[in-house]
């Protein structure tokens, strides 16, 4: 049976005589914003440490990952090594959004660790090369069959109103 790497037994940490432990997640995932996408062949690395806690339990620790990056002046492609702090509760209450769902005795982090990564991405960089310089919208117009209509090159303007208007 397929069980998600991200799902985590936590039946001993539900006990009285508890004791926080280490859990180590390497994984590859297909997570991203328009300007900064996790590599897909470059596992992210989460260093986690699980404390017992009154009804649930509460996760520290920190996800290592590398993006590969567009640069929103000239759209050059590069990567970049990043890592989020992770600091979450999972517990039974479903009346509050501050915390992550306890289900029996398992915890399921892939919500989390998505949500601390995509927070953690810029939504506008610059790759920094000398070489660097803008793509302005007329060259742009010039590669495209109908400069007129939104097609696969858009504005950044756009695509900086997708990223702050999540389609999904
Ligand atoms: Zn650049």
């Amino acid at each position: 049976m397929y069980r998600s790497p991200f799902v985590l037994g936590v039946a001993d940490l539900l006990g009285r005589e508890a004791s926080p432990r280490e859990v180590t997640i390497e994984q590859t995932v297909d997570w991203g914003i328009e300007m900064s996408r996790v590599a897909q062949e470059i596992p992210i690395l989460a260093d986690l440490r699980l404390h017992p806690l009154s009804g649930g339990v509460a996760i520290t620790g920190s996800v290592a990952f590398t993006t590969s990056d567009t640069c929103f002046r000239c759209l050059d492609e590069f990567a970049t090594d990043r890592r989020a702090a992770i600091g979450a509760l999972f517990d039974t209450n479903d009346d509050d959004d501050e915390s992550y769902p306890l289900d029996g005795d398992d915890i399921d982090v892939e919500q989390l660790l998505r949500d601390e990564i995509l927070l953690s991405l810029p939504i506008a960089q610059e790759c920094g090369k000398d070489t660097c310089a803008v793509v302005t919208s007329a060259q742009i117009d010039l590669n495209t069959d109908n400069p007129g209509e939104e097609g696969d090159t858009r504005s950044p303007f756009a695509v900086l109103k997708d990223l702050l208007e999540p389609g999904d």
